[in-house]
């Protein structure tokens, strides 16, 4: 099917004015069909639309003028069927980690280069087909997010897990580059496979990249305990997250002098792993990858800073349970103790992650169920408890277990907030719950 559906129309807008509504299909712009949203921002940047519109079975054509950027429209997300999918097998990959049963929309392997340019998802470009190049390079879709993990090609191959079609990597990063795309690339490290000295070249072979590679991220491998029948990994130790750390350390300082970015960032979790300090602020060059967990902590931190320095109401004196992972509860803990919170009131619910296994520290992964069956067993949850959103999927609301923030606050008995993962958010949250 082609064309794009509208999600949702704002009033007194463009969009509003010229009759569009939820569930019209934009089928073509100015006389250009849409294959799918990006097709309609790169066909709809003229001040006069011309736009035929499906309703019903009927096609039918609406006129917009544009008043600035915004449209009023909001345009559907790819139904799954729609997203390209990937026919690798990486050693790593979290999707084949996960218990059967889980809700369909969670096995979805998509490794497709316009959600890799509308939402940052990483891709392999393993199997990225002739036209796709052509179309990234014509509709300019940059940045890309792309999926590395060695320059090597054999290891490549094998950490993706020996697809049939696997391109080298290298040239096809070179042809994008030379022809202006932007690109963040990441490294999945796991330990004893592209570690070392691979990690070294695969590093040293894309730095010559830069800055059309603008980044490098390297990110820890996340092994849950539903491996079966998967290729045996283990996990990055504290030692081994220290010795990289210093690595890392020396390739910045090479690549600021050399280059004037230092290219290469570590995923937070491998210093909170190795027990030493966050880089400050300005070592992340903007957060232009916090998404990946590069520097989301150290942003985290200083915001709350602020806005604890802004805050003119006192907080309530009845308590407040904030929920979080293993991983981030020290640090939030040491925050609110900095500001000189009283532990009694705002309580850290370090939630342990009995559903993916001890390994999974992060927030970000924690079902309802874990969190609902730690947290019956605290004497007092005050009068609130606060879940970070990160542990829902925002399309629809719900934990990864299909549990819903309802659905906790009737199990335990008290109204569960769903908070933003920002400082001002959660101040707000816990003076108003
Ligand atoms: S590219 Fe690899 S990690 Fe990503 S979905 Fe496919 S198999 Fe999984």
């Amino acid at each position: 099917m082609t064309g794009v559906t509208v999600a949702a129309v704002t009033a007194r807008t463009p969009a509003a004015a010229a009759g569009l509504a939820r569930g019209d299909r934009i089928v073509a712009v100015n006389g250009h069909p849409l294959r799918d949203a990006i097709d309609f921002q790169f066909h709809a940047g003229d001040e006069r639309l011309e736009l035929a519109v499906e309703r019903d079975g009927v096609t039918a054509v609406k006129r917009l003028r544009r008043r600035g950027s915004d449209l009023g429209l909001e345009l559907a997300a790819p139904r799954p069927g729609d997203i390209a999918t990937c026919a690798n097998k990486c050693v790593f990959c979290f999707i084949h980690q996960l218990p059967k049963g889980m809700r369909r929309s969670l096995y979805v392997k998509d490794d497709d280069f316009r959600l890799s340019f509308l939402h940052g998802n990483y891709i392999t470009l393993s199997d990225l087909d002739e036209a796709s190049f052509e179309r990234i390079i014509e509709q300019r879709l940059s940045p890309l997010y792309i999926s590395v993990h060695a320059t090597d090609p054999d290891l490549r191959h094998a950490l993706l897990g020996r697809p049939r079609h696997s391109a080298e990597i290298l040239p096809r990063l070179e042809r994008l580059a030379k022809a202006g795309i932007r690109m963040h690339a990441q490294i999945v490290l796991c330990p004893g496979l592209n570690d070392g000295q691979h990690l070294e070249r695969t590093v040293f072979e894309l730095a010559p990249l830069h800055p059309q590679v603008a980044t490098t991220a390297i990110v820890p491998v996340g092994l849950t305990r539903h491996r079966e029948r998967l290729p045996v990994l283990r996990s990055l130790s504290p030692e081994e997250a220290r010795a990289l750390v210093a690595t890392a350390d020396l390739w910045q300082r090479r690549w600021r002098a050399e280059l004037g970015s230092r290219f290469v960032f570590l995923a937070d979790e491998i210093y909170l792993l190795a027990g030493l300090p966050l880089p400050a602020a300005a070592a992340y060059e903007g957060f232009p990858i916090a998404e990946d967990g590069i520097g989301l902590v150290r942003k985290f931190e200083d915001e709350f800073g602020r806005a604890v320095a802004r805050r003119r109401r006192a907080l309530p004196s009845d308590a407040v349970t904030v929920v979080t992972g293993e991983m981030f509860a020290p640090r939030l803990s040491a925050l609110l103790a900095h500001a000189r919170f009283d532990p009694a009131t705002i309580r850290v619910a370090a939630v342990p992650n009995d559903f993916f296994g001890p390994a999974i520290g992060v927030a970000g992964l924690l079902t309802g169920r874990d969190i609902q069956r730690h947290l019956a067993t605290q004497p007092d949850l005050g009068r609130a408890v606060l879940v970070p959103a990160v542990a829902l999927r925002d399309v629809d609301g719900i934990f990864l277990d299909d549990l819903t923030a309802a659905d906790l606050a009737r199990d335990l008995g008290v109204p569960v907030k769903v908070v933003q993962a920002t400082p001002g958010a959660l101040l707000r949250a816990i003076r108003d719950p």
